[in-house]
């Protein structure tokens, strides 16, 4: 009988996307198992690929069928649920299987590593065999085992976890050094060492000698060499003598190695108990459904999770929890972490990748029971998952922008299927899409209308620059927003600054009647390019210079907007001066924990005002900010992108919801060209569904999501014309397949027309129901990946992309 195993290649760029059989080698047919990687010939190079199958037959000739070359993993990476994810991932976000597997593993396991076994017990439990490689070490290189045929034995001893293996990442600097020495505590076998050490060989006599008195301690290697005045030569080879060990526990590194307090659970409002009632019946039921938990800033959102999680632990079962990125402060990772303390993993980017591999380590092994983490922390190992919680559930960060073009959320929702449990997405300001889902009855929708601590929401006033403008202001603050600085700063009370970079120094507006320029042919703004001083449309590639005057009212007072924080500070420093003004931006927070520092600094009231970026809109709870300021709302309204209205709401909802969240009351100012625009005048209250009402009709008008569903299919090439000509023939193809429901607009020139020295076209997919449409897809990969690649196009398509 022959073994094959079904491969998933690491080559991109083949026509088809299939695994590829291989015959498994008699000594590897004992280990290997679906979900471990192995290397493999293919062409004339050898490859790295996921075994997704192991079976006994084959329809490749065995004459031709080429052997694996090397085994991996001994324990699959890749539970089989893994699998079946990544095959789902491949047609549900039109990518290669082996972008789907490779973007569930740490990215550890892509770098050079060196695979240890560690003795779980005492070696005697072992067999023979084994005992002989382990002789008097705790942990030996998979490699020895390798080179003895021991394999199959290894992989017993690891099924009846007598031992475990462990990666260490190639990687200098960051792995922390955890060998330590055990001293043989035989202080008779030690004198025997001693006394059959040559006279010649002083410090090995003189090291065995000091171990009489220590037999039995386990020391860093460190102290032994300070003590002792050895080496590590010296200290090897009496080991080798036998008269020591080394001992290597599991140690991981600990980003947040900070003592954390334990908090206890706080008793439900009646809202709060009501939601949590619903998600624990469907946990109990095992139903899959999705809660959308909508509940207004500080309504205690975060204290649902936390008893839901505390449930799912009770039952025995793990919890994924997503936040974005931005808001994995550790204010908030604390709150995880104060209740389940040892039992939480935290993933982020700021970890580095031996940090973040120790964190999927904790998972894999089970040592941890829940994980907190962004985006990518939905593919968390788990195996008997009870909850998976996105909370700020519209934020765009939880799409990848590269292949697999990937929505958190969906991979959500089929994980919970898989594993029989309930999904809740949490937010202020929900997504359009998942709202609309909710009031389909799609989704579970639980509300929670007040704060949990009964605090009112802050008061919004809402400032028309345009009039400070008549008034003779030409600054970037309102007199408003300067008496109510005055005011905090006399009363010693601390003010959040807000400045709306999204799309910094983007659009063209007029100071005096708040006109933004538009394209003629789209309602959309057109976005303002300093190279050349012309303003154009990304959307249909229409383009004018910019005016010298207002097209509406003449006036000259019409230039491109946007200020930097550096330019706010400035102007405070004149405005304020002596008071401290802390700065928070891509600038100030590039090094590793900048980021937390500033927040701490700011919680411990090292500073007056806190000037950011949107990274300050979220997470950030300190009792003495009663007042927040935003400097110029209109900033992210006029980005050419239909979620604008929305993303502008969600921002001034977000920013309002830091002020008084506590015992003072909180204020808040926002300033803006057009108080007249619906996301700005919705936003003054604080009150999402009429919001969602008004932006539904829009969307509704003008043909976009969650009305329509978008595709976008982008082609690029390092010569324009070529570029331009394949992305119309993608269009021309997709029409002659397609409905005629479907419309098809395009090609365009994409948003940012050349990037990495490739010109790029877009085509945009409009459907409302197309069943035909990911076969069609798939079928124009195909095309692609069989001709057009030849010829240096590059085709990608992203389904329901964030931008457009
Ligand atoms: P959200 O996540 O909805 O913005 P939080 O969970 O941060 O709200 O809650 C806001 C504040 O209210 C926090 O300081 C939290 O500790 C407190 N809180 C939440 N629920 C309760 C409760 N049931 N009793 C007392 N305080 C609560
Ligand atoms: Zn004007
Ligand atoms: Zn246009």
């Amino acid at each position: 009988m022959i073994t094959v195993a079904e491969v998933i290649v690491d080559v991109a760029a083949y026509p088809v996307d299939r695994p590829f059989d291989y015959l498994v080698p008699a000594e590897m047919t004992q280990i290997i198992e679906h979900g471990c990687r192995v290397k493999v010939p293919f062409g004339p190079r050898n490859v790295l690929g996921f075994v997704v199958a192991i079976k006994n037959e084959t329809d490749v000739p065995l004459e031709k069928i080429k052997p694996v070359s090397q085994l991996l993993d001994i324990e699959p990476v890749l539970t089989a649920e893994m699998l079946d994810l990544a095959k789902w991932l491949k047609n549900d976000t039109i990518c290669y299987e082996i972008d789907a597997l490779q973007v569930m593993l740490p990215s550890a396991l892509r770098a050079k590593y060196e695979k240890i076994v560690h003795l779980q017990m005492d070696v005697e439990h072992l067999p023979d065999s084994l005992q002989k490689i382990f002789g008097t070490s705790q942990h030996v290189s998979v490699k020895v085992f390798e080179k003895n045929n021991l394999l199959p034995e290894l992989k017993q001893a690891l099924k009846n976890k007598q031992v475990s293996i462990e990666n260490i990442v190639k990687q200098k600097g960051k792995i922390k050094e955890v060998r330590k020495v055990q001293i043989n505590e035989d202080v008779q076998k030690l004198m025997e060492i001693h006394h059959n050490i040559s006279n010649r060989a002083k410090k090995k006599k003189q090291l065995v000698e000091w171990m009489q008195h220590h037999s039995g301690e386990i020391m860093d290697p460190e102290v032994i060499y300070k003590e002792t005045n050895s080496s590590s030569q010296v200290l090897n080879a009496v080991v080798e003598l036998g008269a020591a060990s080394f001992v290597q526990k599991e140690v991981f590194r600990d980003p947040f190695a900070k003592e954390v307090k334990k908090t206890n659970f706080l008793s439900l409002t009646d809202e709060q108990s009501v939601a949590l009632n619903q998600i624990m019946a469907a946990i109990d039921e095992k139903q899959p459904d999705t809660f959308l938990l909508h509940g207004i800033t500080g309504s205690g959102k975060t204290e649902v999770y936390l008893q839901t999680i505390a449930k799912v632990l009770d039952d025995g079962k793990e919890a994924i929890v997503l936040v974005p990125e931005i808001s994995l402060t550790p204010q908030m990772t604390e709150r995880f972490r104060s209740r389940f303390g040892e039992l939480v993993a935290v993933m982020h980017s700021g970890l580095s990748v031996g940090e973040k591999y120790d964190e999927w380590r904790k998972i894999h092994q089970g040592k941890v029971k829940v994980v907190v983490g962004a985006r990518s922390a939905i593919f968390a190992p788990f195996e008997n998952v009870g909850i998976i919680i996105l909370d700020e559930e519209h934020e765009s960060t939880y799409k990848q922008e590269d292949s697999p073009r990937y929505h958190a959320r969906d991979v959500a929702i089929w994980r919970a299927r898989y594993h029989q449990c309930p999904v809740i997405l949490g937010s202020a300001t929900p997504s359009l899409e998942s709202f609309a889902r909710a009031k389909k009855n799609v989704y579970t929708l639980l509300t929670l209308q007040q704060r949990a601590l009964k605090q009112s929401l802050p008061k919004v006033e809402i400032v028309d620059m345009r009039e400070e403008l008549k008034k003779g202001n030409r600054s970037m603050f309102s007199q408003s927003l300067v008496e109510s600085i005055q005011l905090r700063l006399d009363r010693k009370e601390q003010i959040v600054l807000f400045l709306n970079r999204r799309g910094y120094s983007s659009f063209v507006l007029c100071r005096d009647c708040g006109t933004v320029l538009q394209c003629e042919n789209c309602d959309i703004s057109l976005t303002y390019h300093r190279k050349n001083e012309k303003c154009r449309c990304h959307y249909c590639g229409y383009e004018i210079h910019v005016p010298k005057t207002c097209p509406q009212c003449q006036s000259e007072h019409i230039r491109f907007f946007g200020t930097g924080t550096q330019k706010v500070e400035e102007e405070l420093a004149k405005l304020f001066p002596g008071a401290r003004v802390l700065r928070m931006d891509v600038d100030t927070t590039r090094t590793k924990g900048s980021h937390e520092q500033l927040l701490q600094a700011f919680g411990e009231g090292k500073a007056d005002i806190l000037l950011g970026t949107q990274m300050i809109a979220k997470g950030l709870d300190y009792p003495n900010i009663t007042l927040v300021g935003v400097l110029s709302a209109d900033t992210s309204l006029h980005l050419p992108d239909f979620r604008a209205a929305e993303k502008t709401f969600q921002l001034l909802t977000q920013v309002s919801g830091r002020a008084g969240r506590h015992e003072k009351p909180g204020e808040v100012v926002v300033q803006t060209y057009t108080p007249e625009h619906y996301a700005i005048e919705l936003s003054q209250a604080q009150d999402y569904e009429p919001f969602y009402e008004r932006e539904m009709h829009m969307r509704h008008l003008a043909g976009y999501p969650p009305y329509y569903y978008l595709a976008l299919v982008q082609v690029s090439h390092e010569d324009v014309l070529m570029a331009a000509d394949y992305a119309g023939k993608a269009a021309e193809w997709l029409s002659s397949q397609l409905s005629f429901k479907v419309s098809i607009i395009g090609p365009t020139a994409a948003g940012i027309s050349r990037l990495q020295n490739r010109y790029r076209y877009q085509c945009l997919i409009k459907y409302k129901v197309e069943p035909d449409l990911i076969p069609t897809l798939l079928q124009l990969i195909k095309i692609y990946r069989t001709d057009w690649i030849k010829k240096g196009i590059n085709l990608t398509i992203d389904l329901d992309p964030n931008m457009i």
